[in-house]
Order: C-alpha cells, then structure tokens, then sequence
C-alpha cells in the first residue's frame, strides 16, 4: 500500500525537497508513498487571487481566508475520512510525538495544510474535521518546514524504508524514553575509550547497561518524558510487574 500525502500550500516548490533525497527520496521512487501538492492560491476567487485578509479586531499581519482554504481542502479526494486525516500545521496544535507518529505511518496517508502569515480563520476548525498540530514551542514562518518534518518521520516507518532499524523497541520515544548512547569504531579516540561492557559481548550485560542509561539519560535530559514514564508505571498495575519481573 502507498502511503499517500497531499499537501495544501502556497509554496508547492518546496516539495518534495529534501524528501526528494536519501531514504525518502528512494522510497518516493519506488512508490511506498505519494506525494501531491495543492497550490491554495489556485482557489482564491476575487481577481487580485488573494487568499489572506486583515485581521478581524485590528493587529500586525494577515490571516488565510477560511473560504479559499475550504475549497482547496475540498478538492483533494477523501481528505478528512477518518483514514485519511487533515493535519493543518500550527504552533496552536497539539505537540506532534512518536506516537501520533506511528499511528499516521499506519494509515493510508495524510493530508497537511501548510499556514502562512499570522495563521488560520479559525472557522475553518468548526467547519471541516482538522487536527491541529505543532512541531514545537517556537514559531516558523510557514507551516511547510512543520510538514516535512511530519512526513519525514512518517516516511522511514513505512515497511521497506529503512528495514529493522525503525522498528526498534529501543529508539527514542518507543519505550517513553530517550535511547541510550551509541558508539562505535575507533575504540579509542582522542584518549576517550568506548565502555568496556559494550565490548564484552555480554548480552544480558550489555542490554542491563543500556536500559539504566536510557533511564538516567531520560531523567536528567527531559525530566517532562521521566515523570510521564513513571506515572505510566505507577497507573498501570500490569506494567508495574512486567518490569518487577524483568529485574
Ligand atoms: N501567529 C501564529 C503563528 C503563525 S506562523 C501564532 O502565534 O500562533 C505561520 C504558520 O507557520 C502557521 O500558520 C503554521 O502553519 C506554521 N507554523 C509556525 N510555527 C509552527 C510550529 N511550531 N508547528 C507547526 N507549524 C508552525
């Protein structure tokens, strides 16, 4: 099955852009996804094509026009299906996570709508069936980086794309935490040797090791993910004990 993406956007150019390179370049190629780019201003219908106006209430900028947005959102076949959701780009959205992540990688596809300016009518969210999400605490100026971002990450979870190393129960955010340190060859540089037990060929050792550095790691770095981590495991007695067991 194609993993089908359409993206709503002033900038279609931008597209596939560095998803035209690399694994997601390759996988475009061999068709585990598609990729259509809708140019919004295509759907302005006064003759100066405009697809922004003045904000209503007064202030800096401009804002999409919820008109011109729901007929470009409109003409793209089976947007906003419960399969096929609409995600619009905004730093009003929910934080995207590798959750979210996953479950999009395991649907037929995604439609993205791209903001610019100050943003979105937001009668456009009562109107159609659109998530909103956000790649971040900080603001772009257009949501098209926010898009690559989302599809990028979708992309290397597609079956054949990067093969074993993406199914890994280790990687970051798979378990709630942060993956351990990796190293690899020259054993030792600039006087600093790679940790013995990862040499050891211990496996039990070697897996004791990585999951306290995950930890560890998870807890100084992003006390916000470690909390989380524990809660889960204080709430859910069955978790509790599988991880009782494990020790
Ligand atoms: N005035 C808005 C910001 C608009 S930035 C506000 O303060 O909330 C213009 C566009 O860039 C947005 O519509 C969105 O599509 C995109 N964008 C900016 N920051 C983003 C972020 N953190 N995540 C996803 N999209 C973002």
């Amino acid at each position: 099955m194609t993993f089908a993406a359409t993206v709503l956007t002033l900038y279609p150019e931008m597209f596939p852009g560095p998803l035209g390179t690399s694994l997601a370049g390759r996988a475009l190629r061999e068709e585990r996804w598609s990729l259509e780019t809708v140019q919004i201003r295509d759907f302005a219908t006064d003759k100066h094509r405009s697809v922004d106006d003045t904000p209503a209430g007064g202030g800096a900028g401009m804002v999409m026009r919820a008109d011109v947005l729901a007929a470009a959102l409109d003409s793209v076949a089976g947007a906003g299906t419960d399969d096929r959701p609409v995600i619009a780009m905004s730093p009003r959205g929910r934080p995207l996570d590798q959750q979210r992540v996953r479950a999009l990688a395991q649907g037929p596809g995604v439609t993205v709508l791209c903001g610019r300016f100050e943003g979105y009518d937001e009668r456009l969210f009562e109107a159609r069936d659109i998530e909103l999400v956000s790649i971040g605490d900080y603001v772009l100026s257009g949501g098209e980086m926010g898009a690559l971002v989302l599809l990028d990450a979708c992309i290397r979870l597609l079956p054949g794309v990067m093969g074993a190393a993406s199914s890994g129960d280790d990687e970051s955010f798979e378990t709630g935490l942060l993956e351990y340190p990796q190293y690899t060859r020259p054993v030792t540089w600039e006087g600093r040797t790679i940790p013995e037990v990862l040499r050891s060929g211990d496996h039990a050792k070697i897996a004791a090791w990585r999951k306290h550095r995950a930890e560890v790691d998870t807890r100084l770095r992003r006390p916000d993910l470690w909390e989380r981590h524990e809660g889960a495991r204080v709430r859910s007695p069955s978790g509790a004990r599988r991880r009782d067991e494990e020790v």
